[in-house]
């Protein structure tokens, strides 16, 4: 096994305060702050050399931080050493004997994976192995520049603005289908475990009667062992991202789902601290397609996997979803548009104000390089279809200058599709 030095827990009682001390006395600066529900935590991080301080701060009475102030009080809490496989780290401590308080990883700051030994196996001394988060963004290099600041987009009377729920990581060579990987490589190059970076952009729609909101990202309910085989990075996400456009989870009106998969839906639903989920925008009314809702409730062994009932059903028992058809109208201006394809009833979002289109095109165009008609995801169910739509599409697109949004790019939220010399090209709007 190799270990490094990570970081340095320390208990504190009033943050305001120790942060200061560190600052003024020391010349350290906290560079982020996070909550970790998980441990009832709140972590301020100061980076120090080649490793990082983290002044622990209790959030509720019953956080292991609270038990050991009470006993203890502030000071050295525990050593976090980092090692590449939590695992296989694991699993050698447990053969040598020595005592584990985890018996399996868990979710710690930063989308890591955590596990903590057992102080009286360990010298006395609460060690923690972490696994940084895996996947873009995290510990390697990135293969893309990555775009994650809200942007706005004045649509005639509306308010477009691009969200982000974080990052993730899928099959190179299932994201493009039967694209050979020596024609896409250059554009979206995969990590050493084959896999290319993509965003989670919801959108919002702000009209003069609601605020809607398209998608929500995969949320934070995902098991430590998909967060890892899907690189999850949601160290910035879509509670951050609200915040940073001004918005909060009570604002918005209307969640509309262009379909039921995880990875776009996760967030339409909330875990409550006694375990119950409940619908995560406590204000508002969820629409989906009916068909999709079909789908997603009767699932077959090729499309189990994505359609995670904990994302719907709950909302659905909560009395807060209404089920509708193609073309139904979300709010005036806003329509769906059926594209099929990715699945039988998959949708794209119209947004029309004052002779000007924009679309969401979710899985139909998940990133600026899937545009030519044929690159088609080895995940759509129908492919044919898709290629059927994105061949109408695209000439639309062109010729009346749609303002597209690309739900998984993850450098670009929005752009025009262009076409000269029989190229086309995505000159970016966000
Ligand atoms: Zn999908
Ligand atoms: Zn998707």
């Amino acid at each position: 096994m190799k270990v490094r030095l990570d970081h340095i827990g320390i208990a504190i009682g009033a943050a305001d305060e120790a942060t200061a001390w560190y600052r003024d006395r020391l010349g350290l600066q906290v560079t982020h702050v996070e909550q970790v529900e998980s441990q009832q935590v709140r972590a301020h991080f100061l980076p120090a050399g080649g490793a990082m301080l983290e002044l622990l701060e209790a959030t509720a009475p019953s956080s292991p931080i609270a038990r050991f102030l009470e006993k203890r009080g502030p000071g050295l809490h525990h050593v976090a050493l980092a090692v590449d496989d939590i695992h296989s780290a694991m699993a050698e401590l447990r053969a040598a004997g020595v005592r584990l308080i985890d018996d399996a990883p868990r979710p710690g700051a930063e989308g890591a994976l955590v596990a903590f030994l057992h102080p009286s196996a360990a010298g006395g001394v609460l060690v923690e192995l972490k696994q940084p988060a895996v996947g873009v963004g995290a510990g390697r290099p990135q293969t893309v520049p990555l775009f994650k600041t809200p942007g706005r987009l004045p649509l005639g009377d509306l308010e477009l603005v691009t969200l982000c729920d974080g990052f993730f990581a899928l099959d190179g060579g299932a994201m493009f289908g039967t694209v050979p990987r020596t024609l896409w490589e250059r554009s979206l190059p995969p990590d050493d475990r084959h896999r290319i970076p993509l965003s989670m952009r919801p959108l919002v729609i702000r009209t003069d009667a609601a605020t809607v909101l398209v998608d929500a990202g995969c949320g934070d309910k995902m098991d430590a062992k998909s967060a890892a085989i899907y690189g999850l990075d949601r160290r910035y996400h879509l509670d951050h991202s609200l915040a940073d456009a001004g918005l909060s989870v009570e604002d918005i009106d209307i969640v509309v789902a262009s379909h039921l998969h995880f990875d776009h839906i996760g967030g339409f639903t909330g875990r409550r601290a006694d375990g119950q989920l409940v619908p995560r925008f406590p204000r508002a009314r969820y629409v989906a397609h009916r068909g999709e809702w079909h789908d997603a409730t009767h699932p077959h062994e090729r499309n189990r996997a994505s359609y995670l009932p904990e994302n719907f059903q709950p909302l659905m028992d909560a009395g807060v979803l209404t089920l509708v058809d193609d073309e139904a109208e979300i709010v005036p201006g806003v329509r769906y548009r059926r594209s099929g394809g990715h699945t039988a009833h998959h949708q794209v979002l119209t947004i029309t104000s004052q002779a000007r289109t924009a679309v969401f095109t979710a899985d139909m165009y998940p990133t600026t390089v899937h545009i030519p008609d044929p690159w088609v995801m080895g995940y759509d169910l129908y492919p044919v279809d898709t290629l059927t739509f994105k061949r109408a599409f695209a000439r639309e697109a062109i010729a009346r200058e749609y303002v597209l949004f690309f739900e998984h790019d993850a450098s670009m939220a929005a752009g025009i599709l262009r076409e000269s010399g029989g190229k086309r090209s995505v000159e970016r709007v966000l």
